[in-house]
């Protein structure tokens, strides 16, 4: 392990993300895996973090609170819920820590008291962590600026797990941002998420979203651009979390070196800089 290797804890140990996380911290030779921390007053306070992760011991008790292990880490990663990482959040920037954020399903509020932090804490906050997704955003870029205002009507579908406790995904989300920002366009005013009974025909400037929910599917996003004659689809296919989590670490160890600011994944992979 290198020297100047940041400390990780991670939030939400128990979790399935989490899990993978602490898998994905073990395997990265410039990473140092410092905590884990589960919901407080959760049972599992105590239980070695790497059992829970099913990789055997590693022994690191999983803590129930940031403020018990506040002096063991640099980085903090969270996937958790909307909630927990505001307060998170805050902890990590009263005491000089860097964040990268996964969660999904912030509300408009949750969005701009997280963005009040850029000054305040360096942190990476995107809905997909996968170096695929990433890549897929900038390809959507592409795509919507040929095609967007040709006659192409623009759908986002996405098909997640069953447990999965938010729709859209924050993914399909981003993606339909993506899209929106090339054309002028802005989620708020054309993006349509539900049609049911005589909804008439879909207007041309409408970015619809349809959603799946189904057994144990780990992400799978699809944006169709469709006119008259063919059909363009750009989809990703996650098959494993580990995808996510690798790109997490990453994350960590970039953000760990960087000033105060609210950074996303183009950011991380380098991927801001180039043309669309
Ligand atoms: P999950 O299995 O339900 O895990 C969430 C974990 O957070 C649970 O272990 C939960 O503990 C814990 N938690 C909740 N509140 C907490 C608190 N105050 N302190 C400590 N831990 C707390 O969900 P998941 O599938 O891992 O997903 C978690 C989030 O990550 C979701 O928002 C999901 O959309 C997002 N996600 C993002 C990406 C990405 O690449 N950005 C990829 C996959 C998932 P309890 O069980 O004790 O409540």
């Amino acid at each position: 392990m290198s020297s100047n290797a940041p400390r990780i804890a991670i939030v939400g140990v128990a979790g399935r993300m989490g899990r993978n996380l602490v898998a994905a911290v073990e395997q990265d030779a410039q990473a140092q895996l410092a905590a884990g921390i589960v919901t407080p007053g959760s049972s599992l306070k105590g239980a070695d973090i790497g059992e829970l992760a099913g990789l055997g011991r590693l022994g690191i008790p999983a803590a129930d609170s940031l403020a018990s292990v506040a002096d063991e880490f640099d980085v903090l990663i969270d996937f958790t819920m909307p909630r927990a990482t505001l307060d998170n959040l805050a902890f990590c920037a009263e005491h000089g820590k860097r964040v990268v954020i996964g969660t999904t399903g912030l509300s408009d509020d949750e969005l701009a008291e997280l963005d009040g932090y850029r000054d305040r804490v360096p942190f990476v906050f995107a809905p997909n962590m996968s170096v695929g997704v990433n890549l897929t955003l900038r390809l959507l870029e592409t795509a919507a600026r040929a095609l967007g205002d040709e006659g192409y009507d623009i759908e986002v579908i996405e098909a997640h797990h069953r447990h999965k406790v938010d729709a859209p995904s924050g993914t399909a989300l981003r993606m339909g941002e993506v899209v929106a920002g090339v054309l002028g366009r802005s989620l708020k005013e054309h993006g349509v998420f539900e049609r049911v009974g005589q909804c008439g025909p879909r207007s041309a400037s409408e970015i619809g979203f349809a959603t799946l929910r189904a057994g144990d599917i780990v992400g799978e996003h699809t944006v169709l651009f469709a006119t008259e004659g063919e059909r363009i689809e750009i989809t990703h296919k996650a098959s494993s979390r580990m995808t996510f989590a690798k790109g997490a670490v990453r994350a960590a160890r970039w953000v760990s070196e960087r000033p105060a600011g609210r950074y996303d994944m183009q950011d991380v992979l380098g991927l801001t800089e180039q043309g669309g």
